[in-house]
C-alpha cells in the first residue's frame, strides 16, 4: 500500500463483475490504489427508477461484488445520491485524482454522465470510460448513412464482417487499498429488497445473482442446451435458452466472456449448430443498444411515427387481468405467472403476452413495458424498448402490425403437449394435450373430469381471438400505417 499514490476511484455501474472489467482492468494497470464504488442515484434515472424486480437483484448482486472484492483485500463503498457531488466528496475524502468507469448507454445515464465530467473537470480530477458491456459499440456501427441501422440483417451483418471481439480478461488477483477509506452506507439502509418477503420467494428460488452466479449458469448452458438453441429456443416447455439476459444487464457477465466461451466450444467441434443461433441473440441485444442509441426517444416514442395516433384504450380491468395471469388464454396466463413467480419470461411467450396486450387487449405498449420494466429482473432499457415496439409493431425491423399472434395456435405450435401451461397454470393441469390451450372447447364432462369450472376455477377469455383481431385490424386502419 503507497497512500503517496492518488487513488483512483473505480466507480461500478451495470458492470458487476470482476472479470472482464475494462475500467477495472486499467485502473489495476496503473498499480495505484483503488476505492470501488456504487453510487444509487434514483434522482438522475427520472421515470427508469429500477423496478422491484431489478431492486432485489441489485442487492443480492452487489453483496456478491462486495463478497468478491472482499477476497481482494479491497471493499466496495456504497453511495446514495447525486452521483456528481458523492464523486467529488469521495475524492476529497481519498485524494483520488481520477475516476474510471465502463461507459453506459441510457439516455439519462449518458445525461449523467456529461454533467459528471463537468463537475470533476471543475475540481481537476480526471475521468475515463470504456467500454465494456456491448460487442460492437453504436459509435463504431454507424450504418451506411451515419444514423445508426434500423433493420437488423444488415447491422448483424456489418458487426460480423469485423474482426472478433476481443478476448476477455481474467479478474484482478489483488487490489491496491487507499490509504483512508471513506465511509459507506449500508445494504441495509438501502432497503432494495420487498418488505414483504413473500413477494419475491419464487425469484430467490431460481436465480443466484452475482459473478459467481452468472458463471454457473453460462457453463451450464454451454455444456448442455447450447447445442440444441437453433432448434429448442422457441420451446418454453423445455430447458432450451441460457436465462443469462439479467446476468448481461447487470453485468456480471460480459457479452465477450459469452462469446469467447461459445468460440472455444466451436473451436473443439462443440455447440454447433446452436452457436450461430445463439451469437445472433446476442446480436439482437446489440441492435437494440444501436436503437437506443440513435434513437434516445426509444423508451417512449414509437419509432413509427403514424403510431402517436394509434387509438389506444385505457382499460385498467383488462390490465390488471393481464398483468395477474387472467386473461382466460392459457398461454398468456402461464407467461404472465411465470414472470410474477420468477421475474423472467420465455421470449416466445413475451412475444405473444406483449402482443396479447397491444393488440388483442388494445392497452399501449408503453403500458405493457413498464409492467415489465417493474418485474423482470432483466428489466433493460434498451431491449425492453426494443422488444415491445417491434412486437407493437411501430419499431424498427417491426413484425408487421396485422400479422397478430394467435394465442391458441402459438401455444400448440410451441408447447405441444400443454407442460408449459400446466406448470404454471395448475388449475388447468388435468386438462389433456388438445384442450389446454383452448379449454373453452372441452365438453362439460371433459371440464368435469378435469376438476375446470370455466368463469370459477379459470377465467372464460376476456376477448374473442376473431373480434378483437378485427378489433385491432380497425385500429391500425385508422391510423393508414404505411409499409
Ligand atoms: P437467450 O435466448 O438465451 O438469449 C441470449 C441473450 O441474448 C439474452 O440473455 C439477451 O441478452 C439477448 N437476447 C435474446 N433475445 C433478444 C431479443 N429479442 N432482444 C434483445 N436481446 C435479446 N430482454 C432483456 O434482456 N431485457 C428486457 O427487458 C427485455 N424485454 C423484452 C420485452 C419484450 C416485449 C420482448 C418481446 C422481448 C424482451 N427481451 C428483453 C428480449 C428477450 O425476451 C430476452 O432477452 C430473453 O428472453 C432472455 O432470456 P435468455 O437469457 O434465456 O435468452
Amino acid at each position: 500500500m503507497s497512500p503517496a499514490v492518488a487513488p483512483i476511484i473505480l466507480w461500478f455501474r451495470y458492470d458487476l463483475r470482476l472479470a472482464d472489467n475494462a475500467a477495472l482492468a486499467a485502473a489495476v494497470a496503473l498499480g495505484r490504489p483503488i476505492v470501488p464504488v456504487f453510487i444509487l442515484d434514483d434522482e438522475a434515472v427520472g421515470p427508469w427508477r429500477l423496478g422491484g424486480a431489478s431492486r432485489w437483484w441489485l442487492a443480492g448482486s452487489l453483496e456478491a461484488l462486495a463478497a468478491s472484492l472482499g477476497q481482494l483485500g479491497s471493499r466496495l463503498i456504497l453511495r446514495r445520491g447525486d452521483a456528481k457531488s458523492e464523486l467529488a466528496a469521495l475524492a476529497l475524502d481519498t485524494g483520488a485524482t481520477d475516476v474510471f468507469c465502463n461507459r453506459v448507454h441510457e439516455p439519462w445515464a449518458k445525461d449523467r454522465d456529461t454533467q459528471v465530467v463537468a463537475a470533476l473537470k471543475s475540481r481537476s480530477i480526471g475521468f475515463q470510460s470504456f467500454e465494456s458491456s456491448l460487442l460492437f459499440p453504436p459509435e463504431t456501427m454507424t450504418g451506411p448513412k451515419g444514423v445508426g441501422y434500423r433493420v437488423f440483417t444488415p447491422f448483424w451483418k456489418a458487426c460480423l464482417a469485423l474482426p472478433p471481439p476481443a478476448l476477455p480478461v481474467s479478474a484482478p488477483k489483488r487490489l491496491i487499498q487507499p490509504g483512508t477509506w471513506p465511509t459507506s452506507d449500508s445494504f441495509a439502509h438501502w432497503k432494495l429488497r420487498p418488505i414483504k418477503p413473500d413477494w419475491a420467494v419464487g425469484i430467490a428460488e431460481m436465480w443466484a445473482p452475482g459473478e459467481a452466479g452468472a458463471q454457473d449458469r453460462l457453463d451450464t448452458f454451454l455444456d448442455g442446451a447450447l447445442a440444441h438453441y437453433g432448434a429448442e429456443r422457441d420451446r418454453p416447455d423445455h430447458p432450451g435458452v441460457s436465462q443469462l439476459s439479467p446476468y448481461l444487464r447487470f453485468g456480471e457477465l460480459s457479452p465477450r466472456q459469452i462469446w469467447h466461451g461459445i468460440a472455444v466450444r466451436a473451436a473443439a467441434g462443440e455447440g454447433e449448430p446452436g452457436a450461430g443461433a445463439y451469437l445472433r441473440q446476442l446480436g439482437w441485444r446489440e441492435f437494440s443498444y444501436n436503437l437506443l442509441n440513435y434513437l434516445p426517444g426509444l423508451p417512449h416514442q414509437p419509432i413509427q411515427e403514424s403510431f402517436s395516433r394509434f387509438p389506444w384504450r385505457d382499460d385498467r380491468p383488462a390490465q390488471l387481468a393481464w398483468q395477474c395471469g387472467w386473461t382466460g388464454y392459457p398461454l398468456v396466463d402461464a407467461g404472465m405467472r411465470e414472470l410474477s413467480t420468477t421475474g423472467w419470461m420465455h421470449n416466445r411467450v413475451r412475444m405473444v403476452a406483449a402482443s396479447f396486450l397491444v393488440k388483442h387487449l388494445l392497452q399501449s405498449w408503453q403500458s405493457g413495458a413498464a409492467w415489465f420494466w417493474d418485474t423482470l429482473v432483466d428489466a433493460d432499457l434498451a431491449n425492453n424498448s426494443a422488444g415491445w415496439q417491434w412486437v407493437a409493431g411501430c419499431g424498427a425491423d417491426a413484425a408487421p402490425y396485422f400479422r397478430i399472434f394467435n394465442p391458441v395456435l402459438q401455444g400448440e405450435k410451441f408447447d405441444p403437449n400443454g407442460d408449459y401451461v400446466r406448470r404454471w397454470v395448475p388449475e388447468l393441469a388435468k386438462l389433456p394435450a388438445h384442450l389446454i390451450h383452448r379449454p373453452w372447447d372441452a365438453n362439460p364432462l371433459e371440464l368435469a373430469e378435469a376438476g375446470v369450472r370455466l368463469g370459477e376455477t379459470y377465467p372464460k377469455p376476456i376477448v374473442d381471438h376473431g373480434a378483437a383481431r378485427a378489433r385491432a385490424l380497425a385500429a391500425l386502419a385508422s391510423i393508414k400505417v404505411a409499409r
